[in-house]
């Protein structure tokens, strides 16, 4: 007799709102589908008000794990089982796994990060660090390359207290010094940064021309610039630094980096990274 067979898919998520935009799920099917997994990943609007539900529900019907975006990052924590060191320090959550019924939050944003930086040849340990922005995915880099060793991270943000928050963190959870730096109209780089790290939503769709409003004269050639923006590979903070001959990293690595990890944690299996980049690239149009 043939084997039995088995219809039942293995469900992964991402919950937010808004959600519509998040190109995630291209990645990750596209290397469900490349190992052939009888996985799926749903892009599922979740109000506020709602997310307890969701998560119970998800808990319900067994899915393998989702992912939070805005507004979910923090308000799902006290959803959660357990948390990793990285989500507990950041303080916020984009990645769950289910195993066995028992649900981790992990950060896989600043991870991410991280090995997109590595895979360009950057090691950030006792690199000095600027960050611009101090919401969910500075919050998320900067503890990240915290963790990685970096030995001094400048955190620059209007927002005072998000700032001195931030700083303070790096200096009471991780072995790196933080300094927060406010961020006045056209501010200077500190000169000592080896890798400037724009991680706020400026030249994020739909705005795709904005830039931020720093002295680009202090960028230089020696420092590496990299963009946590991903809708498009050349934002206007990356031309300006590319212009002044600094090597530039766009935020697509991170993006498919974290969608790799994800896939990982959920599937067990080793991600077809180039398979999901190739994706991400096609949908873009690049
Ligand atoms: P948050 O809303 O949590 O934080 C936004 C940050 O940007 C705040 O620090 C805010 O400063 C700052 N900011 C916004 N506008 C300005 C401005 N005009 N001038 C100076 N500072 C400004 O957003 P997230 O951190 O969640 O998202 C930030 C970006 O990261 C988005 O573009 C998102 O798409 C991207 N991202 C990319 C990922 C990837 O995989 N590549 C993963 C996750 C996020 P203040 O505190 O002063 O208000």
């Amino acid at each position: 007799m043939s084997e039995a067979k088995n219809y039942r898919a293995e469900l992964t998520a991402c919950f937010g709102n808004p959600v519509d935009e998040n190109p995630t799920g291209i990645i990750e099917e596209a290397g469900y589908n490349a190992l052939d997994l009888n996985y799926r990943y749903l892009t599922i609007k979740v109000d506020k008000e709602d997310l307890p539900a969701a998560v119970a529900g998800a808990r319900a019907m067994g899915f393998r794990g989702f992912n939070l975006t805005i507004p979910h990052k923090i308000a799902v924590i006290p959803l959660l089982d357990e948390l990793t060191v990285a989500a507990r320090i950041t303080g916020a959550v984009n990645t769950v796994i289910n195993k066995d019924g028992k649900l981790t939050g992990e950060n896989t944003d600043g991870k991410g990060f991280l090995t997109s930086l590595l895979q360009k040849g950057i090691d950030p340990k006792g690199k000095k660090i600027t960050i611009l922005g101090a919401g969910g995915a500075a919050r998320a880099v900067s503890v990240e390359l915290a963790l990685a060793g970096a030995s001094h991270i400048y955190i620059i943000n209007r927002n005072e207290a998000r700032g001195e928050e931030l700083s303070r963190t790096i200096c009471e959870k991780t072995g790196s010094a933080g300094e927060y730096i406010r961020w006045e109209k056209g501010i200077g780089i500190p000169e000592d940064t080896d890798i400037i790290v724009q991680a706020t939503n400026i030249g994020l769709y739909p705005d795709v021309t904005g830039k931020p409003d720093i002295c680009y004269d202090s960028l230089k050639p020696e420092m590496t610039a990299c963009d946590v923006v991903f809708n498009r590979p050349d934002t206007p903070f990356l031309k300006e630094a590319e212009k002044r001959g600094l090597m530039t990293i766009n935020g697509l690595g991170m993006l498919v980096n974290q969608a790799a990890m994800n896939f990982r944690l959920w599937t067990g299996c080793e991600a077809p990274v180039d398979i999901m980049t190739e994706a991400l690239e096609t949908e873009f149009g690049l």
